[in-house]
């Protein structure tokens, strides 16, 4: 469902440093695969290469059979709707509660209010939230932000979930329950690509981890153990 063939980008159209060098990858619908890498490896590089917030210098991301550079300027926010995005700073609204930051993700792509009344709640219930609906985020440990803003990611139902760095902010326990919450929603359907550069985090996971460093995959490995590079 994801394919990157032969994929190099660079910044500022300095041809001269590739940050990715040559990436070919294949992630199957339902997979949760772990990304890790040392700061500066290329990680959010290959994660914005999806939502198309930057395009390769060379090669193709292709997503659903359809190569990314074609899309559309106009079709990108579909492309997006697509994809739930969570970060390592949480990026939430902090005038708004628990409930009104997943309601505005849903009122700006028109949601009508009997929608956002009874998907709002659900999907905070889902994530361990159901009795923080009025919580504003600085009222929330870190592990609640977290699960506030995977729940934001949630709300378009999106067929994959990218999470740069979740636990980046995070004590054990609740990078664990981030974790956790992350593996029942692959377990529910969704592709989850996770990057980070905390090996514990991975390890807990016990998936297919693909090591990239310097912008390039060293290695491979699947979830039996078999390493296919
Ligand atoms: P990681 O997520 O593994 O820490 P990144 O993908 O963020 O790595 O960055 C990879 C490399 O690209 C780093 O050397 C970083 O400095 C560089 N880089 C990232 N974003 C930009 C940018 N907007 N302009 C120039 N260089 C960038």
């Amino acid at each position: 469902m994801i394919e990157f063939k032969d994929v190099s980008t660079i910044y500022d159209n300095d041809e001269s440093i590739e940050i990715l060098n040559g990436v070919n990858l294949h992630i199957k619908d339902g997979e949760f695969v772990s990304i890790i890498g040392p700061a500066g490896a290329g990680k959010s590089t290959l994660l914005r290469l999806l939502t198309r917030e930057i395009s390769p210098h060379r090669g193709e991301v292709i997503l659903d059979g359809v190569n990314l550079a074609e899309v559309p300027s106009k079709a990108i926010p579909l492309l997006r709707r697509k994809i739930g995005t969570v970060y390592q700073d949480f990026k939430l609204l902090s005038a708004k509660t628990a409930f009104e930051n997943v309601a505005f993700a849903m009122e700006v792509c028109g949601a009508d209010r009997g929608e956002i009344e009874s998907d709002v709640p659900k999907i905070l219930g889902i994530v361990g939230l159901g009795d923080k609906l009025k919580s504003f985020p600085h009222q929330l440990s870190g592990g609640e932000k977290q699960r506030l803003a995977i729940a934001r990611a949630l709300i378009h139902r999106p067929r994959i979930i990218l999470a740069d760095e979740p636990t980046g902010n995070l004590d054990l326990v609740n990078s664990y329950d981030v974790v956790k919450l992350l593996m029942k929603i692959n377990e529910l359907g969704t592709t989850v690509i996770l990057a980070t550069h905390n090996r514990e985090v991975v390890n807990a996971i016990g998936k297919r981890v693909i090591s990239i460093e310097k912008g390039k995959i060293v290695r491979d490995q699947v979830e039996n153990g078999k390493y296919v590079i």
